[in-house]
């Protein structure tokens, strides 16, 4: 009845509105001692064990077993009393049958152990979250010992900026082979020192892991990942804008404004734009952490920030902060007055009044906005050496960010909005120089589509001319040429090990930071065992 190999002499059932217990006698005559494996017979005494089962009928289900304790009959055996040993269901010290583990088990690694404790209680089986950790913990799992010699290898942030792990994938079956504890080269190296089986390491541009591959195998081809290739392409490209930021921003008036053609004026517009910003965080963080740096070598702030080309109260910011502060969301602010309705009043008593009356007055007829508003409003409408006070409102100047640009640029022209589209060709109109660089990121891009071997080395030796805008990311590619140079011949990408670094972050953000290695190891090595066969 109890489907489990334990043999029954007696037993009774209890049952309550929650709970059925089924006291039971066993029926063995003797067990083995644990240590020497001699049967025992001479019972020492009895005692009560409580088991935990599958729920039956949503209702919990205990098994109280009367046990018994032996005497050892090895006279030179260490242990003088042991517990009766059960059936392969019931493990020794354990407190629920191994079923109901395994079945706490395989929830706890599909969804961790929060969620894990909440499905159990729903089924009727209550443990806590540390419970189902436990039993994760117990679980034996190691990385696959061989793989099929092509593995991808990435890393993972633990903590962003503070630590990270390394994931290995292997490329052609689809699995996460292993983890590692971190990311340096040492440990990849010792990692593929074990897999001499390894020929292919597909890898992104972190110097680390180049270093362990080439320590780690003797002669493993590297492949270069795609991915990262081409953000350190449009980092290069972002750089380019930024060295060319007053072309841009005489284009976005000039574009905007079809009818000043003046470069005088533009120019002079331009100033007053504010400068595109790369307000990628990586590079705010970058600069966080120099300044820091810095800062500790006993730099002032006003050097620093000159060193680093950012305001002083920013690096002032940044060296108050422990952590790298992250941009909040802006704020949206209300700025609608009904100041259009006292234009005609203004004109009247415009330079005849100051401004406190003026808003004084209108305020009695019926202005909604505060005095800061009102000056704003006038400085934006109203042009003092003009006859004519109130000029027609400027239509916005529409900017791009250098982010968006070098997007776009890499774009097929099709797939822009149309206004992008004019943008760029206007752009490009403007700024031959911007034009080269593009076109010479764009070449590079297409060398990827074809496979074959040549077209690099003639990418390279364009892209290192002097006049060349990409120059600086051209050296990186020649540095790393052999590496880089797979990817334009081979068919292997790691895009899969971005997919599974995906997956390990659901799988961390499910354990609610209770995911130290060895468990998060665990679960995610899990994970792909079964469902990726
Ligand atoms: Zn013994």
């Amino acid at each position: 009845m109890l489907s489990c190999k334990l043999k029954i002499n007696q037993i009774a059932v209890f049952h309550t509105d929650t709970k059925i217990i089924f006291s039971i006698l066993p029926k063995q005559k003797r067990s083995s001692c644990p240590l020497c494996n001699k049967y025992g017979n001479r019972i020492h005494s009895h005692y009560v064990r409580s088991l935990a089962d599958l729920p039956i009928s949503g209702k919990l289900v205990q098994l109280q077993l009367r046990a018994r304790k032996f005497f050892c009959r090895n006279k030179s055996c260490p242990r003088k009393i042991f517990t009766e040993r059960f059936s392969q269901d019931i493990l020794p010290y354990a407190r629920r049958l191994c079923r109901s583990i395994d079945v706490l088990r395989s929830i706890g690694l599909e969804v961790g152990g929060n969620k894990g404790a909440l499905i159990s209680r729903i089924a009727g089986n209550p443990v806590s979250s540390s419970t189902i950790l436990r039993l994760i913990q117990q679980l034996e799992i190691e990385g696959t010992t061989t793989t099929s010699g092509v593995i991808g290898v990435d890393d993972w942030a633990f903590k962003k900026g503070r630590n990270y792990g390394t994931i290995i994938v292997d490329l052609e079956r689809k699995k996460v082979v292993d983890l590692l504890p971190d990311r340096e080269a040492d440990t990849l190296k010792q990692w593929l020192l074990k897999h001499p089986e390894i020929h292919t390491v597909s890898r992104d541009r972190a110097s680390a892991y180049s270093k362990g591959t080439k320590e780690g195998t003797k002669e493993a081809i590297e492949v270069a990942d795609r991915y990262h290739l081409h953000v350190n392409l449009r980092d290069a490209f972002k750089r380019v804008l930024h060295k060319h930021s007053t072309t841009l921003k005489a284009a976005f008036i000039a574009f905007s404004r079809p009818g000043n053609r003046e470069p005088l004026l533009e120019e002079e517009k331009a100033r007053s734009l504010p400068t595109p910003k790369c307000t990628s965080n990586s590079q705010r963080q970058m600069k966080f952490e120099k300044a820091k740096e810095l800062h500790q070598q006993g730099y002032r702030i006003k050097t620093i920030a000159k060193m680093l080309q950012a305001g002083p109260r920013t690096i002032g910011k940044y060296i108050q902060h422990d952590e790298f502060p992250k941009r909040q969301a802006p704020v949206l602010q209300v700025t609608m007055t009904n100041f259009h309705e006292f234009r005609e009043y203004l004109s009247k008593f415009y330079g005849k009044q100051d401004y406190p009356t003026l808003y004084k007055n209108i305020r009695d007829k019926g202005f909604n906005g505060k005095y800061t508003q009102f000056c704003s409003n006038m400085n934006q409408f109203i042009k003092p050496d003009s006859d004519n006070i109130f000029l027609p409102k400027l239509s916005p100047i529409k900017t791009w960010s250098t982010s968006k640009i070098s997007f776009m640029v890499l774009q097929p022209e099709d797939r822009l909005k149309k206004t992008d589209q004019a943008f760029l060709k206007f752009l490009y109109n403007k700024a031959p120089e911007i034009k080269a660089a593009v076109e010479m990121a764009v070449q590079f891009k297409s060398l990827f589509k074809n496979k074959e071997e040549g077209p690099l080395e003639s990418w390279l030796t364009r892209a290192l001319q002097p006049e060349s805008e990409l120059r600086s990311f051209a050296r990186g590619v020649k540095h790393d040429y052999s590496a880089i140079n797979q990817v334009v011949i081979s068919v292997i990408s790691n895009g899969q090990v971005e997919g599974q670094v995906n997956k390990l972050k659901n799988i961390k953000r499910m354990m609610y930071g209770r995911a130290n290695f060895p468990l998060l190891k665990k679960m995610v090595l899990h994970e792909s065992m079964v469902h990726q066969k």
